[in-house]
């Protein structure tokens, strides 16, 4: 499977900085084979970078998207229009999305059907709060979100990546070690009907990506903080492992 190296931006950098981060980056990892790149900037960038990164190895996400093709959402995005300017990503059900916004299985469900059927690759995140682990629930909160997030589209999982995201690790500079990070993905896998490609998302940083990447269930990873800086996310996306 070629590894997936994908940067999340977040809810940073406008366009002018949006434009020179992906030029910096451009410049950095050019000459990169063997992994898929994915920069996953705001909304109001997205043009932009789509302008900037066309014909190159660099592909490009969203942060989100509804899950009606058009309709009276005010302050929603169509995926539609999302592919219209150059998407072939999503990210849906990120943690801060459950979370903070309040979005739970059911939307998330409708999200990755429509981005299914118009043809957007969903990265879709999974993962168990701080709270939950302490309490042994990883795996029955995981199991939870896999059963209703991907309900009536079991058979078609292999058209979308799955992102485990441990919330504790999220933006917390804590990180899942490589082996607890890669026994939750064995869980995924085996839960799973197809298997497809699970990045591990949390605090990945230049310092941990090599360990991280060296176990087999580890497919890729999704990037935060780190690809907010040029030369950090670069040295990621070029991983090396023993
Ligand atoms: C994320 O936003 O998906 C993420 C993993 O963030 P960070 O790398 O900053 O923990």
């Amino acid at each position: 499977m070629v590894p997936i190296i994908a940067g999340n931006w977040k809810m940073n950098k406008d366009v002018t900085e949006s434009r020179a981060l992906v030029q910096e980056l451009l410049g950095l990892v050019s000459d990169t084979k063997d992994r898929i790149i994915i920069v996953i900037p705001p909304f109001t960038s997205l043009s932009h970078v789509s302008e900037i990164i066309h014909n190159t190895r660099v592909k490009l996400g969203a942060q989100n998207m509804h899950w009606a093709r058009s309709g009276a959402f005010t302050g929603e995005i169509s995926g539609l229009f999302l592919k219209n300017i150059g998407c072939e990503y999503v990210v849906i059900g990120h943690s801060e999305r459950r979370h903070i916004m309040g979005e739970n299985d059911e939307t998330i469900n409708k999200k990755l059907k429509t981005a299914l059927d118009i043809g957007l690759i969903s990265i879709f995140c999974v993962g168990e709060t701080g709270e939950e682990r302490d309490k042994g629930q990883t795996e029955e909160v995981i199991l939870r979100q896999l059963n209703k997030g991907l309900e009536g589209i079991e058979n078609e999982v292999h058209k979308i990546i799955l992102a485990y995201e441990p919330v504790w690790a999220i933006g917390t500079g804590k990180t899942a070690s490589p082996q607890q990070a890669a026994q939750i993905h064995q869980f995924i896998r085996s839960q799973l009907r197809k298997n497809t490609a699970i990045l591990y998302g949390g605090s990945v940083k230049p310092e941990n990506v090599d360990i991280l990447m060296a176990e087999k269930d580890i497919d890729g990873v999704l990037v935060g903080g780190a690809s907010l800086k040029p030369e950090s996310f670069a040295r990621i996306i070029r991983f090396s492992t023993p």
